[in-house]
């Protein structure tokens, strides 16, 4: 068998992206690159700004490999596939047979940019799905509109809510509304990146960098937690990786487990800093006719055994800064509680429990917790999620990269918003905020890792396919000329390519996580 071919009858190493020239007076030797606003002349050998263009021989090239996805990941099929694409991007040796219908999508990752978006996108690849014609439009999105919502599974106290959120010294982002179980942050975001210093748009885009492509970022909460971050991993508060995400509310565990508190316990007090619960008071308790135990807690009463601010916010029990549970009790009414009454107190993840028994002056006495009294506190725990930081991105494409879609742009947004195109970003599917625009949220750890890059204006780059039928793509004014089949676009590259063969990177999606692009059912009509 020959060897595959290395290079371009011009020497252009096979592999390398060759994107359009700048027409215009660069200085000898230099190319001028033209995929950002930063306009990088870039010498003989050397790269751009971002590390992602490069000058070869004179020729402006995108460095890293289009990544494309492949449905049929576990067949021997596939893997010879993968085989042929590795052993090198030769023209030879790519497969001949029609991808269309083998399950395959090139996604935005590595394709290069419509930017300044008055060219048609890199790749507009018809395919097949279910027998339908379809076209995705791909390229790498430049987002200067672009923040990270980041979701911490802990009821430990982070900061306050509208706190500043640091990295590297600089304030990047914010902590926002608390969600069930979880701590907010928003990160990023167009005032963090353009509104201030540069230094401080620099370490905003770093930071996205970092949390989109699934590394670690430690950040400082103002009067608050410093926090290890680090998408489908155990958040690091203060230097101790975060273990359970809580079962609920202190209201809600005393839901869950009173049935089998009853008969072991006389009173239990699930201790949280938002609802702390109390069995004997709460309708769970009185459904079970529980006679009252005579227990004052000190907090503020919402309704029947479920009490607000019962101590502040902190890193101890419940997500309060309390290391002593008995700290919240009042005194015992007399009326009511009895020597000898059995009262666990325990916090929402079970992490914290501890046993007391009501001596003869009515004063609770640490003892012994029994062992189905444990039994049940263990319960607490096993019903906890690990804790887990999730990362979201979060981008506007309602502007100019739509004309590298369609000649009128509106009706892009609109054929999104009728569900008649899929967007997706590195083929994980992508939610689409109601209201004006393609603002759009996707969860990294649904996305190839690296999947995103930046450019110093500062901005992030994120791949960005849309996909629809063809005969709709048509309508909305698409750039039918620029239509290319699939495998055509996997042997030829980009459409700016020159017959350049693009360097290829295969990726499988995670299992059983993303669907297929291409078969959004609302798409398919
Ligand atoms: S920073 Fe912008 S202009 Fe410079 S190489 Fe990167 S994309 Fe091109």
């Amino acid at each position: 068998m020959a060897s595959p071919t290395t290079t371009h009858s011009d020497g252009l190493p096979l592999g390398l992206l060759r994107v359009e020239p700048r027409h215009g007076p660069v200085r000898e030797g230099k190319v001028e690159c033209n995929a950002c606003p930063v306009l990088c002349h870039i010498s003989e050998g050397r790269v751009g700004a971002c590390d992602r263009y490069a000058n070869h021989g004179g020729v402006l090239v995108r460095l890293d490999p289009v990544v494309f996805l492949s449905q049929q990941s576990q067949s021997s099929e596939a893997q010879a596939l993968h085989a042929r694409l590795d052993a090198e991007t030769s023209p030879q040796t790519l497969p001949a047979i029609d991808s269309a219908e083998r399950g395959v999508f090139i996604t935005g990752i590595g394709a290069s940019t419509t930017y300044p978006d008055y060219k048609p996108a890199p790749f507009i690849v018809a395919s097949k799905s279910k027998g339908v014609d379809m076209v995705t439009v791909v390229t790498e999105g430049i987002f200067s509109y672009c923040s990270l919502k980041v979701k911490i599974d802990t009821d430990r106290y982070l900061g306050d809510e509208r706190a500043a959120v640091h990295y590297q010294g600089e304030e990047i982002g914010h902590v926002t509304t608390a969600e069930y179980g979880s701590q907010m942050l928003s990160l990023g975001g167009v005032h963090h990146l353009t509104g201030g210093g540069k230094k401080q748009g620099r370490m905003a885009l770093e930071l996205m960098h970092r949390l989109g492509n699934q590394q670690a970022a430690e950040v400082q909460i103002e009067n608050g937690a410093k926090v290890v971050l680090q998408a489908g991993c155990a958040p690091v508060v203060d230097g101790v990786p975060e273990q359970r995400m809580r079962v609920g509310c202190g209201s809600a565990a005393v839901g869950m487990f009173a049935r089998q508190w009853l008969g072991l316990c006389d009173e239990v007090v699930v201790v949280d800093d938002h609802i702390t619960g109390v069995l004997t008071e709460h309708q769970a308790g009185r459904g079970l006719h529980m006679p009252p135990s005579g227990i004052r807690i000190n907090g503020r009463k919402s309704t029947p055994g479920r009490y607000f601010q019962v101590a502040a916010a902190g890193t101890g029990w419940g997500g309060t800064d309390i290391s002593d549970p008995l700290s919240i009790l009042g005194e015992w009414n007399p009326e009511e509680a009895w020597p000898g009454l059995r009262l666990l107190m325990t916090s929402t993840t079970g992490e914290h429990a501890a046993w007391f028994v009501l001596d003869e002056a009515l004063q609770a006495q640490p003892a012994e917790m029994p062992p189905e009294v444990q039994h049940v506190v263990e319960r607490i725990g096993e019903n906890c999620e690990p804790s887990l930081v999730s990362v979201l991105f979060l981008a506007g494409a309602g502007g100019s990269l739509r004309s590298g879609v369609t000649d009128n742009p509106i009706q892009l947004t609109r054929a999104v918003k009728k569900a008649l195109v899929n967007v997706t970003c590195g083929g994980a599917p992508a939610y689409i905020w109601p209201g004006g625009g393609i603002t759009l949220m996707v969860d990294v750890l649904r996305m190839p890792a690296n999947s995103f890059g930046t450019v110093p204006t500062p901005a992030i780059v994120a791949p960005i396919e849309f996909s629809m039928k063809l005969s709709d793509y048509q309508a909305l004014g698409g750039h039918m000329g620029f239509v290319r089949s699939l495998d055509d676009s996997l042997k030829n590259g980009a459409w700016h390519n020159d017959g350049a063969p693009t360097q290829l990177k295969w990726e499988t999606p995670p299992a059983g996580v993303n669907p297929w692009p291409l078969d959004n059912p609302p798409m398919l009509g």
